[in-house]
């Protein structure tokens, strides 16, 4: 499975904003953004300089595939789906990508970071509605109940994950049953709690140049 490689707190000194990329240590005070919130690289210190509507719209892009950890292929197959669905074409996106399994399980609380998921998702740790899935970027619906497997449940980092689960808080369209490892898709994701800044009409107007 391809992946970025790439080192993650780069990232978000490149996008200037904390994108939690590194599970617990983003809350601790070893994360670099705080330590050094400027550009990376020999030029990061620099002044800003103004950049081009086309550099905007990139770096927004940039911004939300590295949130969700997507390559460029995935995310753009994502883009045209949302824009063939009705509906701002934006928002759809958004949904979609926050529907992802991955995220699911980052969001739920399982996992501290969307790439600690992804590797529960890939090693067989997820059940959806009691059938093992082993696809990140399966797309969960209203009525998903997705659990641990059993034989996970005494995986010692799923459990400190949990524990600390309060710190991030859940979106309302999870419930959560910590005891059972279980969190149930309530409804579909709601664009109003995606509380991180994206403007997702940037990354349209990108995309349809
Ligand atoms: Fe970003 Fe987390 Fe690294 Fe901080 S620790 S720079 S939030 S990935």
């Amino acid at each position: 499975m391809a992946r970025n490689i790439g080192a993650a707190c780069r990232r978000c000194r490149r996008e200037n904003l904390k994108l939690y990329l590194k599970g617990d240590r983003c809350y601790s005070d070893k994360c670099s953004f705080e330590r050094r919130a400027f550009g990376p690289g020999q030029h990061g210190q620099a002044r800003f300089k103004k950049l081009s509507d086309y550099a905007i719209q990139l770096r927004e892009k940039q911004k939300v595939k590295s949130m969700y950890g997507m390559l460029e292929g995935q995310f753009r197959l994502s883009f045209h789906k949302a824009d063939a669905q009705k509906g701002v074409t934006g928002e759809n996106l958004l949904i979609m990508i926050e529907r992802r399994l991955d995220n699911t399980i980052f969001r739920a609380g399982f996992a501290s970071s969307r790439k600690q998921a992804r590797q529960f998702v890939r090693h067989n740790h997820i059940q959806i509605n009691g059938k093992k899935v082993n696809i990140p970027s399966f797309l969960v619906s209203p009525g998903d109940v997705i659990t641990v497997k059993e034989k996970s449940r005494a995986n010692g980092t799923i459990n400190e994950n949990l524990e600390a689960v309060v710190r991030r808080g859940i979106p309302s369209w999870l419930e959560l049953e910590k005891d059972n490892y279980k969190a149930t898709v309530k409804a579909l994701p709601n664009r109003e709690e995606l509380t991180l800044p994206i403007q997702e009409r940037l990354i349209v107007e990108l995309y349809s140049k």
